[in-house]
């Protein structure tokens, strides 16, 4: 990016205007970026995975040790949890676009400081822009208040569906959350029960509005299928 570290270890940049036309393109971006400190410490940037027609995207917070030596998220315990609580309802990682807020790793797993969420957010933008999920599971509060600036607080609005610009949000618990309270599992278990019931709905909506598309066949064309 133009930059070098000892000018710009300390600098955090946060005005580039960037626009991508896949995915891979983005993810080259983002191993390369230095428009935070942060992409001085990390080991491996972790950009996402996932299809990029993925119907649900899930969007964590930051990657953690694991993730930042493998540049993969959610690889660690809260991924193993991420993976069972998707096979719950019938989903597996192939099916979602699993990125984070931040796409390096906070020394020390911290939470993200708000200038490098802001740093980082034009990459969460282009993904959003190029994937256009229909659903976006948002895990924990970091994701809520960069995702849903001014909403309620993750205890309020967990398992709740918010429609924003066309797009259903659902809020959950962060898995890392309810594996260090376990008091959480039992609302985080929840809360992937209404994603699924959403899903469901959503489902239900598409197949009512692909019958009432087709078009029935005229009475003398029924005779001319059955004889
Ligand atoms: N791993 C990630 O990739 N993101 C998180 O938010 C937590 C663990």
């Amino acid at each position: 990016m133009g930059v070098t570290p000892s000018e710009s270890q300390g600098v955090i940049l946060t005005c580039d205007l960037l626009t991508f036309s896949d995915l891979r393109s983005l993810s080259r971006d983002v191993h390369d970026c230095r428009r935070c400190p942060l992409g001085f410490s990390r080991t491996h940037a972790v950009p996402g995975v996932g299809p990029e027609n993925a119907r649900i995207m899930i969007v964590g917070e930051a990657p953690g040790q694991n993730e930042d030596l493998q540049g993969e998220p959610f690889v660690g315990a809260a991924g193993k949890l991420l993976d069972q609580l998707l096979r719950g309802i019938g989903l597996s990682r192939g099916d979602v676009f699993i990125t984070n807020i931040l796409k390096c790793r906070p020394p020390g797993n911290r939470d993200p400081q708000p200038a490098e969420a802001e740093a980082c957010s034009p990459y969460l933008e282009q993904q959003l822009r190029l994937i256009k999920p229909e659903v976006v599971l948002v895990l924990g509060r970091h994701a809520l208040a960069r995702l849903l600036p001014g909403y309620e607080s993750i205890s309020r609005l967990h398992g709740k569906v918010v429609v924003k610009d066309g797009v259903s949000y659902i809020p959950v618990y962060h898995p890392a959350a309810a594996l260090y309270n376990s008091f959480l599992m039992g609302p985080l278990e929840q809360d992937f029960k209404a994603v699924k019931a959403h899903l469901d709905r959503v489902e239900e909506r598409r197949q009512v509005a692909a019958a009432a598309a087709t078009p029935v066949p005229k009475p003398e064309e029924q005779l001319t299928l059955f004889g």
